[in-house]
């Protein structure tokens, strides 16, 4: 994680604070293998990125907990495009992302029309195919309404994302669909799936307020307006199959 300097002098490592969001070139310093130092921030004067030192789980808790400089770690200074195979990740992370919603959708079906598994391998391809289209429907315009409302929000930022980053933060900051492998080893009613999606909507909130740096109103707005069209043509596709 070393710094990288513009002619002017500026910043372009994109690594920030996570306190408070401020800019800064490099986050430790390696004076042997184990011994390091973290810098802290200019502005706040904290360790700029504690979790360096942090053992992952406290990440995973301070995730769930919505701690914006959870999100801030994630999002600028583990997955900065240099840090990791960002392509691979990508894939891997849009694969996990759908078959989860695969899953989910399945769910969902079995619920509404007492749905049972197809008895023939062709009538379980036919659904299977149904169910494909639609979770990929359904969230081409979820990830659309995303990435363009985060891409028109983050021009005020110090740092605008591409759209393959945002695709992946929209992703990753949607890990709490990995609760729903839950209820593929034990039985939960469907209502648990709701409760699950309120937390991934709340999860992209703070990710979209923590890499805009917008107005609450306006990434609520977007979380709203991407989830809700998921959710209309989530109950559209369901009707129609
Ligand atoms: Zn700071």
């Amino acid at each position: 994680m070393k710094q990288k300097m513009n002619c002017d002098g500026t910043c372009t490592s994109g690594f920030k604070c996570v306190q408070c969001g401020f800019p800064i070139d490099t986050l430790y310093i390696q004076y042997s293998p184990g011994n390091i130092r973290l810098m802290k921030c200019e502005y706040c004067k904290a360790a700029a990125d504690e979790y360096i030192e942090c053992e992952f789980m406290i990440l995973i808790i301070d995730l769930i907990l919505h701690k914006p400089k959870a999100y801030r770690h994630l999002f600028y200074n583990r997955f900065s495009k240099e840090a990791v195979n960002f392509k691979g990740l990508l894939w891997k992370s849009i694969l996990a992302f759908l078959i989860l919603d695969i899953y989910r959708m399945w769910v969902l079906r079995m619920n509404e029309n007492e749905w049972t598994l197809p008895v023939t391998t062709v009538s379980f391809l036919l659904d299977f195919s149904k169910v494909f289209a639609s979770v990929v429907l359904e969230n081409v315009i979820f990830l659309a309404v995303m990435i363009h409302g985060t891409g028109k929000l983050q021009s005020a930022s110090a740092r605008v994302f591409g759209w393959k980053e945002l695709l992946l933060i929209v992703i990753i900051s949607s890990y709490f669909k990995i609760f729903l492998m839950a209820m593929m080893v034990w039985k939960f009613p469907s209502s648990v799936i709701f409760i699950i999606d309120m937390f991934i909507v709340s999860s992209n909130y703070v990710a979209l307020k923590v890499i805009t740096d917008s107005m609450m109103v306006r990434c609520l707005t977007v979380c709203l307006m991407a989830h809700g069209l998921k959710f209309i043509s989530c109950q559209g596709l369901i009707v129609l199959c």
